[in-house]
């Protein structure tokens, strides 16, 4: 702003200890030099964690070191590049999300409008679900934030502090509050996103530490928390205003369609209902069905529920079991509630749940939330038996197991089936024992032998089913 209209807006505070500038939207564009950047690049290093994916349910999430982060921001193309290579944990790995056990990790995320994909090149696959978080991501950076509040014609507010506020949105996608200081410029963004456990999940984002890049404003210290617990930390580096557009490889093309659920019977009764990365299964009892698993959100959940009720019609689904409270594994456990299901889970995830479904869902309301419906839940501690006069399955809560604390797998003594989530995934055929062993896998068989489980096949919620000659590969327990 002008140095006139610092004096102009003096008289109209008189009454203030510290009088104040009231400062208007493109006041800060012109301070923090928004209206100069077209891409933005910006890399360093710091921390970064997964979210939804704590080894307990409301604990804090995996963290890792960042070797090396680099963000390129493309506003005229509304395109966002993430490129982190972080560390494996220092001691046993803790939690999920694909974490590395032994070696450093790079994820590359991109989105072009509405396109997103993981990788690069001839090797970059579709990845849809990416695509609110990687906008979301891109809007609340501090000149996303700006130049969508120029965009939309947005009035801002300045408090007595001098702080100024500001709020965007994107329907059904995200809304952000953003926060100026006295000079200017954006140190705060307080946003809120669309998560399927979560609602509508709150993101804080503080910048600070800001340096000046032919007249530019960048923010050299980022910091992101969700419920309070650090998600993403970075000590920017180097910094590009120069850098090259944001551009989707060949063969990705928006709204890339999602793969249909297929269903497979695994033995009488067991059904196996395979999306394309996460699974489900269906047991069916005398006169009811259990669904093991909800995984992802409402439309994988519920794609699942018609495919088994078309499947087997004329039995109710009545109870969902949820191996594990790690968001993907529990994302659709709302749709699954809205269908009349009880959720079954671990005592350790009930109060997490009840807490999180008791945030608002307003930026993408779910089935549940529609139906103005509640969740019903049952829990269990190290084991709990669903029997009748045609089927028993057994629920086991693995112990010691660092993937989650109560990670349950699922047992049907007659059929010989194991249902498992994450301590073993077998997407390829398991021909020879790796190098160094996957410590959830060997905490697995160890709870095998220890709960002495006659185990035939094996009932991935992440892979093919497989017999267990296969895990015992896996472990080196095949001689
Ligand atoms: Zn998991």
């Amino acid at each position: 702003m002008t140095l006139s209209r610092h004096l102009l807006a003096i008289p109209v505070l008189v009454g203030l200890a510290n009088p104040v500038c009231a400062a208007t939207v493109a006041d800060i564009a012109a301070a923090m030099g928004s209206v100069n950047v077209s891409t933005l690049r910006i890399s360093g290093t710091g921390t970064f964690a997964i979210v939804g994916q704590s080894l307990r349910a409301g604990g804090e999430w995996p963290k890792f070191r960042i070797k090396q982060a680099e963000r390129v921001f493309d506003y005229a193309n509304s395109a966002l590049a993430e490129d982190i290579v972080f560390l494996p944990p220092e001691g046993a790995p803790r939690g999920g999300g694909g974490q590395p056990f032994y070696t450093e990790q790079r994820r590359l995320n991109t989105m072009r409008g509405d396109a997103a994909w993981t990788g690069a090149g001839e090797n970059a696959t579709a990845a849809p679900a990416q695509i609110a978080a990687l906008q979301h991501e891109l809007w609340i950076s501090p000149h996303g934030v700006i130049k969508a509040a120029l965009n939309a014609g947005t009035t801002a507010s300045t408090g007595a502090d001098g702080r100024t506020t500001f709020v965007v949105e994107r329907a059904g996608r995200f809304k952000a509050q953003a926060t100026a200081n006295a000079a200017n410029l954006i140190e705060r963004v307080v946003s809120s996103i669309a998560n399927p456990v979560l609602g509508d999940m709150t993101v804080e984002t503080t910048y600070a530490d800001y340096r000046t890049v032919e007249g530019v404003q960048v923010p050299t210290k980022i910091v992101q928390r969700v419920l309070g617990h650090p998600t993403f930390e970075m000590a920017v580096v180097d910094i590009n205003l120069n850098a090259p557009p944001v551009t989707a490889p060949a063969q990705i093309r928006p709204a890339a369609p999602v793969p249909a659920a297929t269903i497979e019977k695994v033995a009488e009764g067991v059904w196996f209902v395979a999306g394309a990365s996460h699974h489900s299964a269906a047991i069916e009892m005398a006169d009811h069905i259990v669904l093991v698993e909800a995984p992802l959100g409402d439309a994988r959940t519920n794609e699942v529920i018609d495919l088994v009720k078309k499947t087997i019609p004329n039995k109710p689904l009545r109870i969902v079991v949820n191996t594990h409270h790690h968001f993907d594994h529990s994302g659709g456990l709302r749709a699954a509630a809205a269908e009349g299901m009880t959720i079954l889970t671990h005592e350790f995830n009930r109060p997490f749940f009840e807490a999180a479904y008791a945030a608002p869902r307003t930026l993408a309301p779910d089935r549940l939330a529609r139906a103005n419906g509640n969740a019903r839940f049952q829990t269990m501690g190290d084991k709990m038996v669903l029997s009748d006069s045609t089927r028993t399955l057994e629920l086991l809560a693995l112990k010691d197991n660092t993937h989650a604390d109560g990670l349950i797998v699922g047992y049907l003594p007659k059929e010989k089936i194991l249902i498992v989530a994450d301590a073993f995934s077998p997407r390829t055929e398991v021909v020879r024992t790796p190098e160094r062993l996957n410590p959830f896998t060997t905490n697995l068989w160890d709870n095998i032998q220890r709960l002495k489980l006659d185990v035939a096949t094996v009932l991935p919620i992440h892979g093919r089913y497989v017999p267990v000659r296969e895990l015992r590969i896996e472990v080196g327990q095949n001689n």
